[in-house]
């Protein structure tokens, strides 16, 4: 079971914690405890977890806080774990950036699937793609040429994806269009000459291009 790494467990109350680790360690998953959201810092600068269960009424914080403080930095898999159980806490869990959401009371076999699940999902997605002197970085999502932010907006990030995602493919603008804006096209073709150029210029250099076929779309490949 242990695939490296332990699951770290961010928890002020000492039952839910001792619980916690009783069960994951009988399940086979190495496990630390911290008490405070400080622990918690200390102990994922020394080594990051696999996923950390998070509480959110922390007696040094708050876990929300904590938890968008986090993902500046990381995309460790998160589960909020916790007596805050209103939609707008729910929701802003997952604004905050967790991956997962359980309300106490909680079955402990449910804390299991979704922490399974959680874990299954975030060891199989790639960190990053590259071609080239070009990283595109999933999780946050930027793009790099040789090391250098390109400051894409959402959009011309989604474009880029899905260009180095259909290397040496034509791709239609219309695809292209309902792919990155999610809506037909209709007369607006004049959006993707500008953000393909955009990008074009942006990503000058890493040795691939997107290349213009007219009347048939675009493609991204080899300079
Ligand atoms: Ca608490």
């Amino acid at each position: 079971m242990d695939k490296q790494g332990y699951i770290l467990t961010v928890e002020d109350e000492p039952k839910v914690q001792a619980n916690n680790k009783k069960m994951l360690e009988r399940r086979g998953y190495m496990t630390r405890q911290a008490y405070t959201l400080s622990e918690a810092r200390e102990l994922i600068t020394k080594e990051p977890p696999r996923a950390i269960i998070l509480d959110i009424g922390m007696p040094d914080g708050s876990g929300l806080d904590f938890l968008r403080e986090l993902r500046q930095y990381s995309k460790i898999p998160v589960l909020l774990l916790t007596g805050y159980r209103e939609t707008a806490d729910i929701v802003n869990g997952f604004d905050g950036g967790c991956d997962d959401y359980l309300t106490k009371p909680y079955m402990f076999e449910i804390l299991l699937v979704r922490l399974r699940r959680l874990l299954e999902y975030a060891e199989q997605i790639p960190e990053a793609i590259t071609r080239g002197l070009l990283t595109l970085n999933l999780i946050p999502q930027k793009a790099f040429v040789d090391g250098m932010d390109l400051l894409l907006t959402p959009k011309d990030f989604a474009m880029l994806q899905f260009f180095v995602q259909n290397e040496s493919r034509v791709l239609g603008a219309e695809h292209i269009y309902e792919r990155v804006w999610g809506q037909h096209m209709g007369t607006d073709s004049q959006a993707i000459q500008n953000a393909v150029s955009r990008l074009r210029k942006k990503i000058c250099g890493c040795g691939y291009t997107v290349t213009g076929l007219y009347g048939k779309g675009y493609r991204f490949e080899r300079e």
